[in-house]
């Protein structure tokens, strides 16, 4: 698999020791309400899916899990029960946090649920790379471009559309490739650890169709100076996704597009050294493995 950065090296694998199992109980409420994830435990860059069910008729309930909101959503019929997603993001810190669940019934009682997630430490590839000084820093022009370009993400990711665009299961965005590569992957040059690779590498040649991994509103349709030709795709309640080094764009910001539409084609633009796709996904800012969202909500 090509990376995303033109500089090629020697990989090492660091393996970080995985801490004990919890418990998958279904953990008990008030108003006989239960809230259970699809895995005890998580870890760095993971994505955990939440169910909520309730004996009774359930009317607004908001989920919070270390300081950020957890999107919460219901399904038809879906009055006793909500669906949500726990995001890990990349590089947050090792420990326990505390998911909290409050809102109430259709009746008026109260729905208070807590549980402690713990996140260990992500099993990521290093690799170490001794480089010419004129690969691993770019001009200032770049640098402030970059910047830019980061800022102008970070503003895209912190909106979050209140309702939910996406229907049914998420897929892989190209025809015929089951898995991806990369996703957490550090590089260390020179010794200087940089930022680790935000999302999965998937194999495709020039010209490739890219397809929507769900419906969403297009945030984003332009050349970057990291990723090259890029889209950003808003899903709602925080849920995005990002398909970069595209060699065309054929959607503009603004446009819904429907699960499948063809956003673009594969290609080697920005900072890259041969095609392939870059997808990355985003939850409530958090950044996370996208290839656990096609698994986890593959039942929808
Ligand atoms: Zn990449």
């Amino acid at each position: 698999m090509r990376g995303c950065v033109a500089i090629a090296g020697l990989a090492a694998i660091a393996a970080l020791s995985p801490l004990a199992a919890r418990a998958n109980e279904a953990e008990a409420c008030t108003a006989g309400t239960t809230l259970t994830l699809s895995t005890p435990e998580s870890s760095q860059g993971s994505l955990l899916r939440i169910e909520l069910k309730s004996t009774k008729t359930l009317a607004e309930v908001q989920g919070e899990w270390g300081g950020r909101s957890v999107p919460l959503w219901s399904e038809k019929g879906g009055e006793t029960q909500r669906k949500g997603l726990l995001a890990v993001d990349l590089e947050k810190a090792p420990g326990e946090y505390e998911l909290k669940v409050t809102g109430q019934t259709a009746s008026g009682e109260k729905i208070s649920c807590s549980l402690m997630v713990p996140v260990r430490k992500g099993l990521f590839a290093t690799e170490k790379l001794q480089v010419g000084k004129q690969f691993v820093e770019p001009s200032p022009e770049q640098i402030k471009r970059a910047d830019e370009e980061r800022q102008k993400l970070r503003d895209i990711f912190d909106h979050v559309t209140p309702e939910r665009l996406w229907d049914g299961k998420f897929r892989i965005p190209l025809d015929g490739v089951t898995t991806g590569s990369n996703f957490g992957r550090r590089r260390i040059l020179n010794g200087n650890p940089g930022s680790p690779h935000g999302g999965a590498d998937l194999p495709g040649v020039t010209g490739t169709p890219v397809h929507a991994t769900q419906r969403g509103r297009v945030s984003l349709a332009e050349e970057l100076f990291f990723s090259g030709n890029t889209v950003v795709v808003d899903h709602g309640l925080g849920v995005y996704t990002f398909y970069g080094h595209l060699s065309e764009i054929d959607v503009k910001a603004g446009d819904l597009v429907d699960a499948g539409a063809v956003l673009g084609k594969v290609g080697a633009t920005g900072r890259v050294t041969g095609p392939h796709l870059h997808w990355g996904l985003t939850v409530e800012r958090a950044r996370v493995n996208p290839l656990q969202i096609v698994k986890l909500l593959e039942n929808e």
